[in-house]
């Protein structure tokens, strides 16, 4: 039973300065890769490896393209919030818990509030975020800018978007 949608994990690099490997794609000017992994208790996962974002998917809880997206954005925004905003989390502090208790962390607010606010920009679209083809869907649609993404943005309009959880502890309240 996965009981928590994703996870923060901060892994730093002991070797101080690495370049992206090159299978890394530019999403937004970011250097992100990709992995495809079973895990246990997430759906993705996302990694700062100091040059570049490495998210983690797990193809299990990828069965539809609003699952994939719901995903995807959300690692993403982790990412968004290293490169772009020193893991400040724009000034989120616990508004995300509108969204259920898991979100009233900081950066998890400030992810779930980037990814909804995608989701209503572009729909249920992944292909700006250049994931693995098979987890590529629609047309490019980029997401909104990160300065954009602020603690007035979490409203009922966000929280009523029907967004996909894997787990009945992470579902809407
Ligand atoms: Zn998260």
């Amino acid at each position: 039973m996965k009981q928590l949608f994703l996870s923060v994990i901060l892994f730093l690099s002991s070797c101080g300065f690495v370049t992206p490997p090159p299978n890394a794609v530019d999403v937004g000017g970011i250097p992100i890769t990709y992995k495809l992994e079973v895990m246990n208790k997430y759906a993705g996962y996302a990694n700062f490896k100091g040059s570049y974002c490495q998210i983690t998917l797990d193809p299990t809880d990828i069965t539809s393209e609003r699952n994939a997206t719901v995903i995807i954005a959300h690692e993403y925004a982790h990412c968004v919030d290293w490169f772009k905003l020193k893991f400040s989390h724009n000034g989120f502090r616990n508004e995300g818990a509108i969204y259920g208790e898991y979100f009233a962390r900081a950066q998890e607010g400030f992810a779930e509030t980037y990814a909804r606010m995608y989701i209503q920009k572009c729909g249920h679209s992944t292909a700006w975020f250049s994931p693995p083809a098979e987890y590529s869907f629609g047309t490019p649609c980029e997401g909104p800018d990160p300065s954009t993404v602020t603690p007035d943005k979490v409203t009922g309009g966000l929280n009523a978007l029907n967004i996909y959880r894997p787990s009945p502890e992470s579902q809407i309240r």
